[in-house]
């Protein structure tokens, strides 16, 4: 058995399972989401549930789907192993950003978050514009935003950063800590209660991982790659996404948080390259990167001079840095979580 308080079950979300279309149905934590495939925690233990392919096309939008962190209801379906997914309960938080592709739709990354922590680290990675719009993604979510201050051990001097933290955060809890030496992370022990959950973002390198695995320990994370059974008895890898941690608590960290500073640094060159991006659709292909690509627009502009030929070249630098961190990410998230299979 499950208790499935220590994932975050509580009174509210009981009478709101009690007040849905609740007969004959079971609440479920979604803890990870694959192609389709949710893994789900129940009081009965771990179990696989897909959402019946009506419900999903019927769905108006990506934020119509199941996200990591919703607590579902579920129905047992006579002689198969997978769930159905019913119905989503209402959302406390959401971590949002817009869906890949075409058209303006949200895509829910996270959700039922009570705090976000959101790092940024001292010395050269302070980065107060960063820290600005982070922290307005956290407050817009509904969780309640913590500032980390990480690498406390590198900085001698720490007091001017957390004044220049202090006046962003405008009230919001700050924490200086350093995840590697495990400094300061006593003071975390606020927001990581029984039931309670949360999730950490912040631009690449400022220790995200460093300060999961350290909450996480060494022991769970060679586990996190646990082997479940799907519907076709085939055995497959399952990516977890929500974590109980060994201290009680529920970790949220999704590939999706972590990326979200990449749309951050693609938004941040478009308006900060306004007129590259201006002459873009112009380029003959669609993915121009304005390199050796024939018919590109703004290789044109540059030729005749009406954009200036160093503003190119950042632009390119700028593109081909934030395009490696992304690689490196995505590397170091596949590393973490075992190989897809
Ligand atoms: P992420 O990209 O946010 O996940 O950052 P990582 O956890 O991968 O950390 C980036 C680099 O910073 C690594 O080399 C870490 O060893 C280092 N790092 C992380 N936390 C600390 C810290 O508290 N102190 C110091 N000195 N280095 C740290
Ligand atoms: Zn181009």
């Amino acid at each position: 058995m499950v208790a499935l308080e220590d994932w975050g079950w509580d009174e509210r979300w009981a009478a709101e399972f009690a007040a849905g279309p609740g007969y004959g149905l079971l609440p479920a934590r979604l803890i990870e989401e694959q192609r389709g495939l949710y893994q789900v925690v129940t009081a009965a233990g771990e179990r696989s549930a897909r959402i019946p392919g009506k419900v999903r096309r019927g769905a108006l939008s990506p934020a119509g789907l199941p996200a990591v962190g919703d607590w579902l209801a579920v129905q047992s379906v006579d002689g198969q192993p997978v769930l159905a997914v019913r119905h989503i309960l209402p959302r406390r938080s959401k971590l949002s950003r817009k869906a890949s592709g075409e058209g303006l739709w949200e895509q829910v990354i996270a959700s039922n978050l009570d705090s976000v922590f959101v790092m940024t680290a001292f010395n050269a990675d302070f980065n107060a514009r960063r820290l600005e719009r982070f922290l307005t993604v956290s407050r817009e979510s509904g969780a309640q935003p913590v500032v980390l201050l990480n690498k406390l051990d590198t900085c001698p001097e720490p007091e001017p950063f957390l004044d220049k933290a202090r006046a962003i955060a405008a009230g919001t809890p700050i924490v200086a800590l350093s995840a590697k030496t495990g400094r300061g992370l006593e003071a975390l022990a606020e927001w990581l209660k029984p039931g309670r959950t949360v999730g950490c973002i912040g631009t690449s390198g400022v220790g995200k991982s460093t300060l999961i695995n350290h909450l996480l320990g060494t022991k769970l994370l060679r586990t996190a790659a646990t082997r479940a059974k799907d519907e076709r008895g085939r055995h497959t890898t399952t990516h977890r996404q929500l974590f109980l941690l060994p201290g009680g608590g529920v970790l949220l960290d999704t590939p999706g948080m972590r990326e979200m500073q990449f749309w951050d640094v693609d938004q941040g060159l478009k308006k900060t390259f306004e007129e590259i991006d201006a002459l873009a659709p112009s380029c003959r292909f669609k993915d121009c990167r304005h390199g050796a690509e024939p018919g590109c627009a703004v290789k044109a502009a540059v030729k005749e001079g009406r954009v200036a030929a160093a503003r190119l070249e950042s632009w390119l630098k700028l593109k081909s840095e934030s395009d490696k961190r992304r690689k490196a990410l995505e590397k170091a998230h596949y590393k973490r979580t075992g190989p897809k299979r």
